[in-house]
């Protein structure tokens, strides 16, 4: 195992921004990262926890220890007659795990396909997709705490999960390492096609006779992304660069009266009191789609899609970041939060 000083993190970050990490350590067993914590310690180095770089704001100089798991273990823990769980480690790309699952005759995850990024960040922001979070399938979350090296365990109501959000983005807030999660998944596959264009291509298969299976929604779940998201191979993005405002359903009512075409979804825990608004609309709203500033674009098909231009750096993200934020409060009166935080 092999620490380096002053690592370039600009090709492990969808933006491919520039920027340094003081110290970077990519470890394979537990006994490295226990003496890649031990050594942090001792060296008083605060340790950060990068995974596929997809939902992070990379910013010049990272201080401390970056470190990343190459640990992608998966292994049956238990099965009943319904169900089958599995305990997977952080560092397994979440895609291969979402196709994984399908061989494995292990099914829920199959509106996650394509989703950028590691397993171990998936409860983190409990990504979400065409009607399914994660959050759903997860039954514990297993890491230790960077501040005081304790070992712990979640169970999936400690997680705390809610709309991309969950304990470990805000109590811990950086301070916890996911190690391993565990997964109890379906035996039998029910499709999920609540989101209008999956809904379409289920009645469709339906009239054509076809097997509505987890293979095939999950290629449908891949056409319609490969369709609307730019690859941030090609493109240097993070996804959804801002998160749907949740703002409450009287506030709601009223920018309704104004704008009667404001897409509202109800948010599935708040009981009808808070709403979720589409805030790639409020932005298209404002004339944002597929405009420029400097050498940042905000994408051509979805607005809500921040991305960079060759040689763009934070400068360019942070100015077209406010622009629209600005934007947005002068015409709806709403705060644009950004999904991906600073990695610094
Ligand atoms: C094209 C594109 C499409 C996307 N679509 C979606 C989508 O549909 N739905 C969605 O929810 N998200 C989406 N995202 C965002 C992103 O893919 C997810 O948030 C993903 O889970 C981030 O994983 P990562 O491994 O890249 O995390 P990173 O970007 O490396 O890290 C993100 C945060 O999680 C922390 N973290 C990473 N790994 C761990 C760990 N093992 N333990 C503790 N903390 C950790 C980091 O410190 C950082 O704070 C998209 C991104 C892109 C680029």
């Amino acid at each position: 195992m092999k620490i380096f000083p002053q690592y370039d993190l600009s090709a492990l970050n969808t933006l491919s921004l520039p920027g340094r990490a003081e110290y970077f350590c990519r470890f394979n067993t537990t006994s490295d990262l226990l003496c890649l914590l031990r050594e942090a310690d001792e060296r008083q180095l605060k340790v950060k926890v990068l995974g596929g770089g997809s939902n992070l704001i990379l910013q010049p100089q990272v201080s401390g220890l970056v470190i990343q798991s190459a640990m992608d273990g998966v292994v049956k823990l238990s099965e009943d007659e319904s169900s089958v769980t599995y305990c997977v480690d952080a560092g397994l790309n979440w895609h291969q795990w979402v196709l994984r699952s399908i061989e494995l005759g292990a099914y829920g995850l199959e509106n996650l396909a394509l989703i950028p990024g590691s397993v171990g960040a998936s409860p983190v922001q409990n990504i979400g997709a065409y009607g399914v979070e994660v959050g759903q399938a997860i039954v514990a979350v297993r890491g230790v705490q960077l501040s005081t090296q304790q070992w712990m365990s979640f169970s999936q109501q400690q997680c705390s999960f809610s709309y991309r959000d969950s304990v470990f983005k805000q109590q811990f807030n950086n301070d916890f390492l996911i190690t391993q999660v565990v997964f109890k998944l379906a035996k039998v596959f029910e499709p999920q096609v609540s989101y209008a264009p999956l809904n379409k291509m289920a009645e469709q298969a339906l009239v054509n006779k076809l097997d509505i299976n987890a293979q095939r929604v999950t290629d449908w779940v891949i056409g319609v992304r490969n369709s609307k998201l730019p690859n941030p191979a090609e493109t240097p993005n993070a996804g959804s660069f801002f998160t749907n405002p949740i703002i409450t359903k009287s506030q709601a009512d009223e920018l309704l009266k104004l704008f009667p075409d404001l897409p509202v979804y109800p948010l599935v825990d708040s009981l009808g009191a808070r709403v979720k608004i589409a805030a790639g609309w409020l932005i298209d709203q404002c004339g944002w789609k597929g405009r420029s500033l400097g050498l940042a674009k905000m994408h051509d098909q979805q607005a809500l899609v921040l991305t960079l231009k060759p040689g763009a750096c934070q400068q360019d993200l942070v100015s077209i970041q406010q622009a629209v934020q600005a934007d947005v409060m002068a015409k709806f009166g709403i705060q644009l939060r950004p999904e991906p935080q600073p990695f610094r």
